[in-house]
């Protein structure tokens, strides 16, 4: 990044040997002209990859990477690499066991065995690695980017974890007792509470892992100290899944250099704009894992690199939402790995050069220190390990919660954070990972709760905070009788009498919600319960309750997670949710968002000279206007709009301004359509 150029692309390109020449000549004419800063060149990808490196195959590539860095450095962009495997993706019908003997293969927790992807405790594929990314790192790479592949599941055709002998051997000997993978698969999904062989074998493999991040650190350094790691993640909620602690790895993989962070925004193939929710809490959530100072470049990919797959529209917003969330760059995955010319797809292109200048000033503002606000989610880096499973539990069920009503609060208007705000969320059981002083002073603030975290805390003893005598696990609402819809008869909480929600929700399984059956105190206030045929009041489904240590606690009886479809969002639910977090914040929300639209994506991020605001409208119908109301905010005296040339203009007329109890609402008069993002900076 350099001062003026904020929006840093990096565009990720094989160049096959068949086509090498071709492909150099048009990154040479073109890239000047998408303006394209960094190239980070794929080797040995995709459809064609040779799986683990053949050593000589690369030893006879290498050539090629001088002449990229040599006519790259001609033209003042950056050159970085990008090997297409760590341990590999996918077998894909590669098997590497004849041509590497004795490569260990991952082995996953139902015994399946990977042909191809290695496992990092291997002798063999440690000592080919080390001698493949030797020559990589003697073309001196700015950075030498790791895939996301450095990790303990999805190695496809393996799901979980690793439980080759290699890894059980070390179990053994780390508890002192030989044990089968069976045997050590069925005490990590005990059902009730977590066996301590799960803690166990988490600790190790997060110790492999950051074990396995500071080798291949190491023999980069060794040939060229000056190259900078970056790190491809996938999802934190995915790394609870093998125990990843993530200062601890960062630090191994940094070693000692600067540490770059490419956080996926999703969504390869394009079905929806509301997956976009997706891509911003990748970005938000990411960053909170890794240690402060952590350069971030999200990744925007494109699979199988076509219209087909993703439009340019979806790219943009995409790219925006980068921008708008504080990454630093962004690296692009836009064109195919066969040696396809670019040019093929001039369109995305086009986007890049059109768009550099209004990205530009985006990001010069979005990249200037400061705070997002929102409502906090709880997350916690070791919930698997918290975690208590039912009977039968799948493998995949220690991934964190969360992720469902994230994007529930963000589609109804309700901007979110990790950082400490006044009201805490919790749904399933992230809260489960915290202590019980942790927890004790989250239930000072004002805290939301769905079933399963309500469960969680009674379970733990928190039931006198949390307004309960007693709670069922959530029961399917088929089994509870005839159901149909949620009455929101509060007016207090935004309610009136008949006001009904639909119960015909199918949530991710295809069934509809659970629900728990509460005993509550005698001083809660109910706000909605479930009514049958005759519209006659039954179960409790959302109350409101004050507890003797101060802090405001809202339960939905609901497992928000069971109720996950689209036919839960309503503009009901606008007003039930967001009723519910300014109670529970005493009217003081950092950021709520209202308008005649449905799907908002919007932030607030405080400067030190500006508070900067924006939306995007992740559905097709535009916004005829969009209100933000904004609390606890500093006073400023002007208000900029960014235009879509790139130019921060005073606002107009179609701007209002009201404040009025520690509350300033702007109303923007302006049709906001899905491809034009709203940005304004509140400037002090
Ligand atoms: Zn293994």
């Amino acid at each position: 990044m350099t001062e003026n150029n904020h929006a840093w692309y990096a565009l990720r390109r094989t160049l096959p040997s068949w086509s090498f020449e071709d492909n150099l000549q048009e990154l040479i004419e073109c890239l000047p002209r998408y303006q394209v800063d960094e190239i980070i060149v794929k080797v040995d990808t995709e459809e064609f990859s040779h799986g683990q490196p053949p050593l000589d195959w690369v030893k006879e590539y290498q050539p090629k990477l001088f002449r990229i860095k040599q006519e790259m450095d001609k033209l003042g962009i950056v050159y970085s690499l990008n090997p297409w495997i760590t341990q590999g993706h996918a077998d894909r019908g590669r098997d590497d066991r004849q041509r590497f003997p004795g490569l260990q293969t991952m082995v996953g927790h139902d015994g399946t065995e990977a042909h191809s992807c290695a496992c990092p405790l291997s002798g063999v594929w440690r000592e080919n690695t080390g001698k493949v990314w030797t020559l990589y790192a003697e073309t001196k790479p700015h950075i030498m980017w790791v895939e996301d592949d450095i990790r303990s599941f999805n190695h496809s055709p393996v799901t979980y974890g690793c439980f080759c002998p290699l890894h059980i051997k070390r179990f053994s000997d780390r508890i002192g007792k030989a044990v089968s993978r069976e045997e050590l698969v069925a005490a990590i999904l005990t059902p009730g509470n977590p066996h301590p062989w799960r803690k166990e074998y988490l600790d190790m493999q997060s110790e492999i892992m950051i074990d396995a991040a500071s080798f291949l650190a190491k023999t980069v350094h060794a040939t060229s100290p000056d190259t900078c790691m970056g790190l491809m993640s996938s999802g934190p909620r995915e790394h609870c899944l093998e125990g990843r602690h993530w200062h601890a790895f960062a630090e191994a993989l940094a070693n000692g250099c600067q540490l770059y962070s490419r956080p996926p925004t999703g969504v390869y193939s394009e079905n929806s704009l509301r997956e976009n929710y997706y891509a911003h809490d990748s970005i938000k959530l990411t960053r909170h894992c890794l240690p402060a100072g952590v350069i971030e470049q999200s990744e925007v990919d494109n699979w199988t690199f076509s219209q087909y797959s993703k439009s340019v529209n979806f790219t943009l917003i995409q790219m925006a939402i980068s921008y708008a969330y504080g990454c630093s760059g962004i690296t692009l995955n836009l064109f195919d790995h066969c040696g396809t010319p670019m040019e093929r797809t001039p369109e995305f292109g086009r986007l890049l050069n059109e768009n550099k200048a209004f990205l530009n000033a985006l990001a010069a503002k979005a990249q200037v220190k400061g705070r997002f606000r929102g409502v906090k989610l709880l997350r916690h880096e070791k919930a698997a390990y918290a975690k208590i499973l039912a009977k039968n539990a799948s493998y995949g069920v220690l991934a964190e919660d969360g992720y469902c009503f994230c994007e529930k609060l963000e589609a109804h208007g309700i901007p979110t954070v990790y950082d400490d705000e006044n009201v805490i969320v919790a749904t399933g059981q992230n809260i489960a990972a915290f202590s019980d002083t942790e927890i004790k002073d989250f239930l000072k603030k004002g805290v939301f709760l769905d079933a399963v975290a309500a469960k969680t805390l009674f379970d733990r003893g928190f039931g006198k905070l949390i307004g309960l005598k007693n709670i069922s696990h959530p029961i399917n609402i088929d089994e509870l009788g005839e159901l149909g819809a949620e009455e929101f008869f509060n007016e207090k909480f935004g309610g009136t009498e008949k006001k009904f929600l639909t119960m015909t929700i199918r949530g991710a399984d295809g069934k509809r919600p659970s629900l728990s059956l509460i005993e509550p105190t005698g001083d809660i206030q109910e706000i909605s319960r479930l009514v049958d045929s005759d519209a006659r009041r039954q179960h409790i489904s959302m109350y409101a309750f004050e507890n003797e240590i101060g802090g405001r606690v809202i339960v939905s009886c609901l497992d928000l997670a069971t109720a996950s479809g689209q036919s839960f969002n309503h503009p009901f639910r606008v007003e039930q949710l967001q009723a519910a977090v300014r109670w529970l914040a005493r009217d003081a929300v950092p950021i709520i968002v209202e308008g005649d639209g449905a799907y908002p994506l919007a932030f607030r991020k405080d400067c030190e000279d500006f508070t900067l605001i924006g939306m995007f409208n992740l559905s097709l119908d535009p916004w005829p206007s969009v209100r933000f109301t904004l609390a606890d905010n500093r006073d400023f005296t002007t208000v900029m709009i960014l235009d879509r040339s790139g130019q921060w203009l005073a606002a107009g007329k179609d701007v209002e301004i009201t404040r009025a109890n520690d509350r300033t609402i702007i109303e923007v008069f302006r049709e906001i359509p899905f491809n034009e993002p709203l940005f304004l900076s509140l400037e002090r």
